[in-house]
């Protein structure tokens, strides 16, 4: 079974994040930054000190679709309508990558707070999902560069 190198696996699954943000923001919306920030926003929870505990730990709140809707409404208030769904696109992204793994998110929290986990056969983390979404986004934003 193929894995990546260790140490590796956390910086490859946050640059795919930024991947599929970046190229869902730039492709749907026009909007690359917005959804490059936010499809990385989630995993600012790798930021919190270990003394804070649950739920602002990495899969806890931030991975929540109670943040998903504060940070599109903060968007929608200070920006415009393109760039506030650019980062629910971008948030949801991420959401949909990480709830195929194991670890799963706690997407219903504070209503629960166990993580959910959705079993598609494999994790949005495998290399092989990885490589295709490389693919796919680095294809996506050629597409959308030569287009504008
Ligand atoms: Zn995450």
């Amino acid at each position: 079974m193929l894995s990546y190198p260790p140490g590796t696996f956390v910086a490859i699954a946050i640059a795919t994040h930024g991947l599929v943000g970046l190229a869902l923001g730039a492709v749907l919306f026009d909007r690359p930054l917005a959804g490059l920030i936010a499809g990385l926003a989630p995993d600012g929870d790798f930021l919190f000190p270990d003394l804070f505990g649950w739920p602002l730990v990495h899969r806890g709140v931030t991975h929540a679709a109670v943040a998903l809707l504060a940070v599109v409404l903060l968007a929608a208030a200070l920006r415009d309508r393109r760039t506030a769904a650019a980062v629910g696109v971008g948030y949801g992204s991420h959401f949909l990558i990480d709830i195929t793994t194991p670890m799963g998110i706690p997407l219903f929290y504070p209503l629960v707070s166990e993580r959910l986990h959705l079993d598609v056969a494999v994790t949005g983390h495998a290399p092989w999902v990885t490589v295709l979404f490389w693919l796919c986004g680095l294809s996506a934003l050629g597409y959308w560069y030569v287009r504008r």
